[in-house]
């Protein structure tokens, strides 16, 4: 076994703290990582705090995970000692569903493995996080990460990135779509970043007036404030999509107003309690609302070889593992700006 320093939380109530954990030996087809840098999403939040129901402690959150291979499994192919490697949202699947065989593995009809506050298939021994020094997993649920890019600013790819990428490529985001972003945090800003790229018309909307001239570095064409109900007003009817990142309870039924006819809302943030839907607000513009859960690994690989192609990386504030509790308090109060990643040699 591989003795691992990590942080944990021991219950919804306390704040994270030094934690050791072992790290399984690879098998054949392991690898294992070296954690140089792990982003923190705000699921690591609602799952500390289990505002999820069902979270296992103690906890050891981080599914943004990037490092360095340090040893593989005799019938590893993808990666050798020394190679950068990532680990996302989950590190199993049943792989024989056909979820899994067509490589939406996040949809897997046995439910896949996180990261984290998960269980491993057979042992049924929970799974920790990426706030920890290694991590072993099988190769087929590890991606490949090129050297040409920061990669602390890569880390939040893994969830942030794929969780905007995927619904957006799947809706088909292109030139002449309106495509308006709701929340500037991290997935957020990935959203922007990634709908502008794609050639859309991109619209913040957002709860923080203090955000506007970041929204349009960020690449954003419009900015508008959701308080402001003149704006609000003004934009009724108008969008093709909209990606709802809002982490915290929010009325939907204001934004699905903002959408066009046959307009969809892309629902990705999970605040802790139920939004009601109102019958006219769809019904009136045959507008829809979806859902969308990360990505599966052959699109996560696709969307990180995309970032590499176009020099797309998240925007971070690196912190050693030790400020990790007053990260999640800016996170709270919407001030990140526009990910933290911990960076591990904190920890060493
Ligand atoms: P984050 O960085 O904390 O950003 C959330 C943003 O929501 C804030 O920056 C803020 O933007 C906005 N917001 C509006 N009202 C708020 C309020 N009352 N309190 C706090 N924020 C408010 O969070 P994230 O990591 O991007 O995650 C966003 C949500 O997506 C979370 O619920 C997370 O669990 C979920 N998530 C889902 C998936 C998936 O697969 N579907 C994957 C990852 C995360 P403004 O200041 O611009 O208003
Ligand atoms: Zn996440
Ligand atoms: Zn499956």
């Amino acid at each position: 076994m591989i003795a691992t320093k990590a942080y944990a939380a021991q219950d919804p109530k306390s704040p994270l703290g030094p934690f050791s954990l072992e790290r399984r030996n690879p098998g054949p087809k392991d690898v294992q990582i070296e954690i140089l840098y792990c982003g923190v999403c705000h699921s690591d939040i609602h799952q500390v705090r289990d505002e999820w129901g069902g979270s296992i402690f103690p906890m050891v959150p981080g599914h943004e995970i990037v490092g360095r291979v340090t040893n593989v499994g005799t019938e590893v192919t993808k990666f050798k000692v020394g190679d950068l490697a990532g680990v996302g949202c989950f590190v199993d699947s049943c792989r024989t569903c056909e979820n899994c065989k067509s490589g939406i593995e996040q949809y897997c009809e046995e439910g896949m493995v996180g990261t984290y506050n998960g269980r491993e298939r057979g042992t049924n021994a929970p799974t920790y996080g990426g706030y920890s020094t290694q991590i072993v997993v099988d190769e087929q649920y590890t991606l490949r990460i090129s050297d040409k890019l920061p990669l602390a600013g890569v880390a939040p790819l893994l969830c942030a990135g794929i969780t905007t990428y995927s619904p957006l490529r799947h809706v088909g985001v292109t030139k002449g779509h309106r495509v308006a972003v709701l929340g500037l945090g991290g997935l957020g800003h990935m959203a922007v970043k990634f709908a502008a790229s794609f050639g859309a018309e991109v619209t913040m909307l957002s709860s923080s007036p203090s955000k506007e001239a970041d929204a349009k570095k960020l690449g954003a064409h419009h900015f508008a404030l959701t308080s402001d109900a003149n704006t609000m007003k003004k934009l009724q009817n108008h969008f093709d999509f909209i990606l709802n990142t809002v982490s915290a309870p929010h009325d939907y039924s204001t934004y699905l107003n903002l959408l066009r006819t046959n307009g969809t809302m892309i629902v990705v943030g999970v605040p802790p309690s139920p939004s009601e839907v109102p019958a006219f607000n769809l019904i009136m513009k045959r507008r829809s609302i979806i859902g969308s859960l990360i990505g599966g690994i052959k699109e996560t690989q696709e969307m990180l070889d995309y970032c590499a192609e176009h020099n797309i990386v998240s925007d971070v504030e690196v912190i050693p593992m030790q400020q990790i509790n007053e990260a999640y308090e800016r996170m709270l109060k919407a001030d990140v700006r526009y990910r933290f990643v911990i960076d591990l040699a904190s920890l060493k």
